[in-house]
């Protein structure tokens, strides 16, 4: 297989939208921007070793590369729309490009998202996705919205993603359903949809809790204070509370959304969360001051052993 080759491949399997007047093909891709809306843009890159253990089954890391960027567009509370895809390949393997798509393609027509066009090149396995979406003008969850007294929320649970990748580095047996967090998260776009109008501010966690709600709190110029994390039962039965706490913290790669909203919004974050389809816990209180400071179960303050995942640390 050649590079035109490949892209025929990609372009025979991308979907359509009547919005994509131009997809696969041309130099550009032609799009009709919805009148009233605002374009919400993120882009995210997986690198083999990097961001996935290299051994990662193709359709995993189609899918990943897909809902990390689909998890961006989340935080804001944009619905997605389309995106396009940069591909670097080692080799010209049609094998692993057609379960490449499988992945990404599923969760694409998930959220009904257009692969509207890329790029294909040889070299190290390296995976850029960008991703478009809609928001309302002025609805967008930004990160500096949050305010003193608000409620700290996370959906779903924490540290599963880095259970797996801490299992998997030591060797381990993999723990399934800790392992299926780490290759397929779930982006929770019908929640951060749900939670316009609702939450002051918002973010996913990809580089672990204390890393992305210390950047809410810098964003916002406070400081939070965290006494509560749910915590998954594969996660519960395979770590001490000590591991448990640094990998909820610090792991990352959880893709959940972290958000604020005022404590008389309780109710509507709980509305939010029913039309999302996935559970939320309250995990603190934003104050005055800066810094994300955890309290443990005996009441005493958590020292974290690293501060979150950060490239060229
Ligand atoms: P150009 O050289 O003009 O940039 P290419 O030959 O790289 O064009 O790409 C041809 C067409 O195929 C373009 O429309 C481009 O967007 C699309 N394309 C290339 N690689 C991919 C890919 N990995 N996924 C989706 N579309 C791709
Ligand atoms: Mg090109």
């Amino acid at each position: 297989m050649r590079e035109f080759d490949l892209i025929a491949r990609i372009r025979e399997r991308a979907t359509a939208r009547g919005d994509v007047l131009l997809g696969i093909g041309d130099d550009c891709a032609l799009l009709e921007v919805p009148v009233g809306l605002q374009l919400a843009i993120t882009s995210d890159t997986l690198n083999a070793g990097v961001h996935f253990p290299p051994e990662t089954r193709p359709f995993d890391i189609g899918w990943k590369s897909l809902a990390v960027n689909l998890s961006d567009l989340a935080a804001m509370g944009a619905q997605p729309a389309w995106c396009t895809l940069a591909l670097a390949l080692p080799e010209a393997s049609a094998e692993f490009v057609d379960g490449f798509l499988d992945g990404f393609l599923e969760l694409a027509a998930q959220h009904g998202v257009a692969l509207i066009g890329g790029d294909t090149s040889a070299g190290p396995l390296s995976v850029n996705v960008t991703a478009h979406g809609f928001i309302e003008p002025g609805q967008a969850l930004r990160r500096d919205g949050a305010r003193a007294g608000d409620e700290v929320w996370v959906s779903g649970t924490l540290g599963d993603a880095a259970g797996a990748l801490s299992q998997w580095r030591s060797a381990e047996r993999v723990d399934p359903t800790l392992r299926l967090r780490l290759d397929r998260p779930v982006p929770r776009v019908a929640l951060g949809r749900a939670l316009r109008g609702v939450a002051t501010s918002c973010i996913d966690i990809s580089d672990g809790l204390l890393a992305d709600l210390g950047h809410v709190c810098r964003a916002s110029d406070l400081g939070a204070r965290v006494d509560a994390l749910p915590t998954s039962a594969a996660l519960q039965a395979a770590f001490d509370p000590e591991q448990r706490r640094a990998l909820q913290m610090t792991g990352g790669d959880d893709y959940e959304l972290c958000f604020t909203a005022p404590a008389a919004c309780c109710g509507a974050v709980l509305a939010a969360a029913e039309a999302g389809a996935v559970p939320v816990t309250r995990i603190g209180v934003i104050m005055r001051g800066k810094d994300v400071q955890a309290i443990r179960a005996d009441g005493d303050s958590w020292k974290p052993p690293h501060a979150g995942f950060e490239h060229f640390a």
